[in-house]
């Protein structure tokens, strides 16, 4: 086998027939294997009775897993790519966002240059909103200067990679994934080409502002221990500023006596201190929470069914 597909799908009813037609079509005559892995993650609709209909004819190798409950695209990610036999892998969405084009031109540069281990597709123009791309921006900036891994700004999950990779990636068995970050962390080369984003064939997109917050604090806690360092620094700072200022209030008493009662100070410093602890409480909270869960050790999701083929 020299290509498989690893495809979450979550709420796709609508997409995978759609999808799968779109993959035929555009590896039609390539010359080589393929099979394409579906991952039911936990769909509420219909996408697991389509992606059944699509297995029974298997108009090409069609592999579907299918989750217990809604584990996340990540974890779908790592089920698919637990499943895939192929010489290359490629991670793509079902919504067909991702043209299935742009894999067959990722497979030949694999082929043509030895060297690339992973070829990333990033979004040369977002067709998102002002407010959203600001915010990525940020993240991105955020994320690079606080972790040791260093993320490019654009760069999607949208990837096809060698199989070296993938044994790589299946290594790092953490619970809480960050994809971008872990194909950061497991190095390799890896050859970058813009790419346009299609519009939705249908349903609609599950990354509400709300979750996009999460998985940016996911990105963030999950690579770097730098948050914890800061909390001490501004730890330290507000020590010193309290020293300074109790100097000061000493040498006002002494000098001049109590003269104002400073109600208002008194209020401020207790919500400031107040809050400054709470904010390094809740940073350490944060690790100390996914310690826990890591330290449990279940897996990264549970698979009802398994329809693979021969
Ligand atoms: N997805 C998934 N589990 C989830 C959320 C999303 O498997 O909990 C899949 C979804 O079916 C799609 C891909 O991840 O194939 C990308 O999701 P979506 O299109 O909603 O994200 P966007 O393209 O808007 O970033
Ligand atoms: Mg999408």
């Amino acid at each position: 086998m020299k290509l498989s597909l690893v495809v979450p799908c979550y709420n796709e009813a609508e997409n995978v027939a759609a999808f799968l037609e779109a993959v035929i079509g555009a590896f039609d005559g390539c010359g080589y294997d393929y099979e394409i892995v579906f991952v039911n993650d936990g769909s509420s609709d219909a996408t697991m009775h389509n992606l059944k209909k699509l297995y029974q004819v298997q108009q090409c190798p069609i592999k579907v897993i299918s989750f217990s409950r809604n584990f996340g695209k990540e974890s779908a990610i790592y089920a698919g790519m637990e499943y895939a036999s192929g010489e290359y892998i490629s991670l793509i969405d079902a919504d067909l966002q991702q043209r299935p084009e742009i894999v067959r031109d990722m497979v030949q540069i694999l082929d043509d240059k030895p060297e690339h281990d992973v070829v990333a597709a990033y979004q040369d123009r977002r067709g998102e909103g002002k407010v959203l791309s600001f915010f990525k921006k940020r993240f991105y900036g955020t994320i690079n200067h606080l972790s040791d891994v260093n993320l490019h700004a654009d760069a999607s999950d949208f990837r096809t990679f060698r199989r070296s990779v993938r044994d790589s990636l299946l290594e790092l068995a953490e619970y809480h994934r960050f994809s971008k970050g872990l194909f950061a962390w497991v190095g390799y080369d890896t050859c970058y080409i813009p790419y346009t984003a299609c519009e939705r064939h249908a349903g609609k997109t599950k990354w509400s502002f709300r979750k996009l917050i999460n998985y940016a604090i996911e990105g963030i806690i999950g690579f770097s221990t730098k948050p914890l360092r800061y909390s001490l620094y501004i730890g330290s700072f507000t020590a010193i500023a309290a020293i300074a200022y109790l100097i000061w209030v000493v040498i006002e008493k002494l000098a001049w006596g109590i003269t104002i009662p400073g109600y208002a100070t008194i209020i401020v410093l207790i919500l400031l201190l107040g809050s400054v602890q709470l904010f390094c409480i809740g940073i350490i909270g944060e690790y100390v929470g996914r310690t826990f869960e890591q330290s449990k050790d279940r897996p990264i999701y549970i698979a009802k069914e398994v329809l693979e083929y021969n």
